[in-house]
């Protein structure tokens, strides 16, 4: 069975515009797929649906991880089941060190599993084992989440979470966005690091060369909120070349 099956989801921005026009994507146990698109098509918005974020309405069709119906569950019950979503903007908390928060989510994730919770020493052992190979260091750790960070700095703070929590499914919207190619390296390999047979990831990015780094099995186009085209990862370079102008159209 399919890890992530979307059946002509129809999604809008409550009170506002439709954003999501019968969008369908299946993606198997093991396989990295990128969605790739021009502005505004609903990229962003497809990612926010998925985690389950207020404000975003479903319309239509089914989002089913591992088989079951997410459209219903809470944020958090969603991630539960596997799912993590880096945003393309991560959230700035003020009051709450790195650290702190690193805990709650996955302390908050185990309860809702009926797992043990992690001990602030497994914790702090497990973060400091990940956070070397992120070039994360406790000073980071210390500083309120995301507050101040750099552009590559939320990125590999981002990472971290991904690799403590080890989801089923990872759905990274524009990663590669304020990344220099160092930044850029070093999250490819955390992400890379990941890749497994039971596990999925699906890949936003506007730009192809994220998928120098992360090498996707499947590349679809997204525009006009659904998927257009599909391809290999050969369709990535050839986007690169003639843009989305023709698939623009096309969803028109
Ligand atoms: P992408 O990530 O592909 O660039 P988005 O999903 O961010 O696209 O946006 C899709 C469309 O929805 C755009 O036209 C954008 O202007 C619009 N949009 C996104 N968020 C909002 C919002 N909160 N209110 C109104 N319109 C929005
Ligand atoms: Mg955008
Ligand atoms: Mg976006």
């Amino acid at each position: 069975t399919p890890l992530l099956e979307i059946e002509d989801l129809h999604a809008e921005i409550e009170g506002g515009r439709k954003i999501l026009n019968g969008l369908s994507l299946t993606v198997n146990p093991g396989e990295v797929h990128a969605i790739m698109g021009p502005n505004g098509a609903g990229k962003s918005t497809l990612s926010y649906v998925l985690s389950g974020k207020p404000g975003y309405v479903i319309t239509g069709g089914s989002i089913k991880l591992a088989g079951a119906e997410l459209s219903e569950l809470a944020p958090d019950e969603r991630a539960a089941l596997g799912l993590f979503l880096a945003f393309q903007y991560p959230l700035e908390i003020p009051g709450v060190s790195t650290m702190a928060f690193l805990h709650a989510a996955v302390n908050a994730q185990k309860k809702k599993r009926g797992e043990q919770e992690m001990t602030s020493p497994e914790l702090l052992k497990r973060v400091r084992e990940i956070g070397k190979s992120l070039d994360i260091n406790a000073e980071m750790l210390r500083r309120p989440l995301n507050v101040g960070f750099s552009g590559g700095e939320k990125k590999r703070n981002e990472t971290l979470q991904m690799m403590l929590l080890e989801p089923k499914l990872c759905v990274l919207d524009e990663t590669d966005s304020g990344l220099d190619i160092d930044a850029l390296k070093v999250v490819s390999n955390g992400v890379n690091a990941l890749r497994s047979p039971e596990r999925s990831m699906v890949v936003i990015t506007h730009y192809q060369r994220l998928l120098d780094y992360i090498v996707p099995d499947v590349v679809h186009v997204l525009a006009a909120g659904r998927i257009v085209h599909t391809g290999g990862k050969e369709l990535a370079l050839e986007l690169e070349a003639t843009g989305y102008a023709q698939f623009q159209n096309e969803a028109a």
